[in-house]
């Protein structure tokens, strides 16, 4: 498939889980991809690297225009980058919550407000947010982190109303729980990381993880031109968590 040919990209949280396989994605798709990262290092061609740190406003416009002038011009962003946290409100103090906010939320913020004049340049311009399917399900002891992605889902549809009638999508990916370094970082840190990996199975009516191809291919549909009359939609990839 080359339904990206001649579309440039910019992945944030692009070096790793749900974010390197989507810039692997595009660019198999023929777009030219830049990824922005707090860690690059393993991020090599044909995908470019910028390091920067989302939650540092100077570095994420510096590491956007690097981009942007690298690829000749912006047409897709994935704003991907994001970190967990886990417990109920009484777990997590201030400091806690703001930390979690400035990436999650606050982190899409800037890079799209840095990305923005550039889509609006382009024939064909699209933003996509990972969000969560914490979001919208409840998940017990993740209070903070279903709070940022019930930012980023409003955040989403906002979005979609004020930039449609210049000709930019906005949609985000609900994923459920999907094999990521993430989700290996949170597993080595369990008592038992073999129930722990079997009780994340179970939570999921298929019975396994998603993978972090299966939350790509969601969101290259929402990046791409087959999805041009959507905008403001949430995709779960969830294995059917949103049904329950
Ligand atoms: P991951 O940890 O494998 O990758 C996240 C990437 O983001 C890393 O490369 C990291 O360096 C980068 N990053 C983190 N903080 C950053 C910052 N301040 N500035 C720049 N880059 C930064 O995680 P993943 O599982 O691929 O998660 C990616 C996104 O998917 C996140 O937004 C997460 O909330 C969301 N998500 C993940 C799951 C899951 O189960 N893995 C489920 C739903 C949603």
């Amino acid at each position: 498939m080359s339904d990206f040919e001649g579309l440039r990209a910019l992945v944030t949280g692009g070096a790793s889980g749900i974010g390197r396989a989507t810039a692997d994605l595009l660019a198999a798709r023929g777009a030219r991809v830049a990824v922005l990262d707090l860690d690059p290092a393993d991020v090599d061609e044909p995908l470019l690297a910028h390091r920067a740190d989302v939650t540092d406003d100077t570095s994420v416009r510096a590491a956007v225009e690097r981009a942007a002038e690298d690829l000749g011009g912006l047409d897709v962003l994935v704003n991907n980058a994001g970190i967990g946290a886990q417990g109920t409100v009484e777990d997590n103090d201030d400091a806690e919550w703001q930390r979690v906010f400035d990436v999650n939320v606050l982190g899409m913020v800037r890079t799209a407000r840095a990305a923005l004049p550039h889509l609006r340049r382009s024939s064909h311009a699209a933003i996509v947010n990972t969000c969560s399917i914490a979001a919208t399900a409840g998940l017990p002891r993740r209070a903070l982190y279903s709070a940022t992605k019930g930012a980023v889902y409003s955040l989403t549809l906002a979005m979609a109303a004020d930039h449609v009638r210049e000709g930019i999508r906005v949609n985000c990916v609900n994923p459920g729980t999907v094999d990521t370094p993430w989700i290996g970082r949170l597993l080595d840190a369990a008592p038992d990381p073999a129930a722990e990996r079997a009780a994340l199975e179970a939570r999921q009516p298929t019975g396994r993880l998603v993978s972090a191809a299966e939350v790509a291919g969601a969101i290259a549909y929402l990046a791409g031109p087959l999805s041009g009359a959507t905008t403001g939609t949430a995709l779960a990839v969830d294995g059917g968590m949103q049904g329950l």
